[in-house]
């Protein structure tokens, strides 16, 4: 079975000739089930957690993070999101329902919102890092103040944190830290087995996702052959993923996740229903 399971609808809206491209693609590409993980700044729900989060201060970071949240943001309530995935289920296209949530602090809030509503899967992923969103191009002046080191603790710290608070299934794109070739020069294994054991522990499965390779600097799958050899020492089940914005990266480089997740000896997806895994073999 061929799944993508990590895609957003946000440049677009959710009426049917925006989503049908998605479609399009993927049955091009061979996929059979495709899942949506609009991002929770999609909804106003998550709007006061972002702005608890995030350094929206008169700083550089934070004005350009307030601008930031000003575009285009929490358009939809999650029951419109809901509405819409349900109409495109009973036309019968093959989707799922998920999300990708921002790594908050405040995990009980994201709980109460979460339990309001019937997902397929939750994917948790870390953009932010003591409130600075270190995938910013425009931000990306700010890795140079602090020691990479000190960054690969952080980045681990808060994928304890998502594991810990039980509301994911997911992690997304682990260690996409790399995505502008900030390459480490210390023992990082460490890191990949305090995160390995976490996601372990928490019953989660990681995102292969094709996003850092063709929209990224660093030009890999995420993640990168280092943490792969490690999930797969820990037994931690994957899905496969493009993180499409536009309809024609919808199941990109999918094959080429297949693979290489099969180099490191995975037989098997994921498929979710209601927040329940299935394995099913890869294509
Ligand atoms: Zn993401
Ligand atoms: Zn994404």
């Amino acid at each position: 079975m061929r799944i993508d399971y990590h895609m957003h609808f946000e440049y677009g809206s959710y009426d049917l000739e925006w989503v049908k491209g998605f479609f399009h693609h993927a049955r091009e590409r061979g996929v059979d089930e495709i899942g949506i993980s609009e991002h929770s700044h999609t909804f106003v729900e998550f709007k006061d957690l972002y702005f608890e989060e995030l350094i929206v201060d008169e700083s550089e970071i934070g004005r350009y993070q307030r601008q930031w949240l000003g575009k285009n943001k929490f358009r939809y309530s999650l029951n419109d999101y809901m509405q819409f995935m349900g109409e495109l289920k009973a036309k019968g296209y093959p989707v799922k329902t998920g999300i990708e949530v921002c790594n908050f602090r405040n995990q009980e809030r994201v709980r109460e919102i979460l339990a309001q509503h019937q997902f397929d899967y939750v994917i948790g992923s870390v953009h932010f890092l003591r409130g600075w969103g270190y995938d910013f191009s425009d931000l990306k002046f700010v890795w140079d103040r602090y020691r990479l080191e000190d960054i690969y603790d952080w980045y681990a710290a808060e994928i304890s944190g998502l594991c810990a608070s039980g509301n994911y299934n997911i992690l997304g794109h682990p260690f996409n830290i790399r995505l502008f070739k900030h390459f480490p020069d210390f023992d990082v294994q460490p890191y990949l087995d305090r995160v390995a054991a976490a996601l372990q522990q928490a019953g989660m499965t990681i995102d292969v996702n094709t996003g850092t390779l063709y929209r990224y600097p660093v030009a890999e799958i995420s993640p990168y052959p280092a943490f792969m050899e490690t999930a797969r020492r820990y037994g931690l089940p994957i899905i496969t993923s493009s993180d499409a914005h536009q309809p024609e990266d919808c199941g990109r480089y999918i094959d080429q996740a297949e693979a290489y997740a099969k180099r490191f000896g995975y037989e098997d997806v994921q498929v979710f229903t209601g927040r329940k895994a299935v394995p099913h073999k890869l294509k």
